[in-house]
């Protein structure tokens, strides 16, 4: 973090935000405000520039149109790539996953270079869409209860070896590739199959950004009783059968 203000940036609330994500951003905030911290939200529409001096940012889910948008406007303007070189956290979800991997399908069928930030390929999955709960175990390394979200996708996503698996599933397709994997980060930046919105159903994962931007190994506690009945809930949920 440069100075005592946490900036988050929203990425194209008018491109990627179909699918409840912005939800991410309203908890990522609250649950810093609730810690004491000065946090800054700055949305980023298509026709601005990206900052460059944001700690965190979210990209989230979209269609394939816009997503195809998105990705064009990222690359031309470049704030993103400069961002992570300047070391900020970076959160990806769906669309925004494909986008931030090496490259995907776009709406016209063809192969669209993303960001490669993150060093996984997209293709279009050939069965029927992923769409329905999710329930899966975190990379241990990150030390956190299981993931849980919604997936609606069509895409599938093959990790190159310096891409980790943020999950493996116990439930749901994730990505989709049939190897049991779900999502994918490096050092700071993560991409997911999972709405929910993710950090509303996994706030472990919003408090694991934070440590990640202020660059500390714990925060203050918060009464998470309400998220975690929710957890409850749907871990339930997805293992009942349809
Ligand atoms: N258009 C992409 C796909 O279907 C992403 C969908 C999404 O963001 N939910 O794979």
């Amino acid at each position: 973090m440069s100075d005592s203000q946490l900036r988050v940036i929203w990425i194209y609330p008018d491109l990627l935000s179909t699918y409840g994500d912005q939800g991410n951003v309203l908890v990522l905030e609250r649950r810093a405000r609730q810690r004491g911290l000065d946090v800054a939200r700055i949305d980023v529409r298509s026709d601005q520039p990206i900052p460059t001096s944001g700690d965190i940012y979210l990209v989230g889910g979209g269609e394939d149109r816009p997503q195809r948008l998105a990705a064009e406007r990222l690359r031309r303007d470049g704030g993103l790539y400069r961002a992570v070189g300047n070391g900020a956290i970076v959160f990806s979800v769906c669309a925004g996953y494909q986008i931030l991997g090496h490259e995907f399908i776009n709406d016209l069928g063809q192969r669209e270079p993303g960001l490669g930030l993150l060093d996984v390929v997209s293709a279009r999955g050939e069965g029927t869409r992923c769409v329905g709960d999710v329930l899966g175990d975190i990379d241990p390394r990150l030390g956190l209860p299981p993931l849980t979200g919604f997936e609606n996708h069509q895409g599938v996503t093959h990790l190159g070896p310096t891409a980790r698996p943020l999950a493996r599933v116990r439930f749901g397709n994730g990505n989709g590739t049939g190897d049991g994997t779900e999502g994918a980060y490096n050092d700071t930046v993560f991409g997911t199959y999972m709405h929910g919105p993710v950090l509303a159903r996994n706030p472990q994962i919003a408090d694991l950004l934070l440590k990640l931007a202020l660059d500390v190994n714990a925060l203050p506690p918060t009464d998470d009783r309400w998220y975690e009945a929710l957890r409850d809930e749907r871990i339930t949920a997805a293992q009942q059968p349809a």
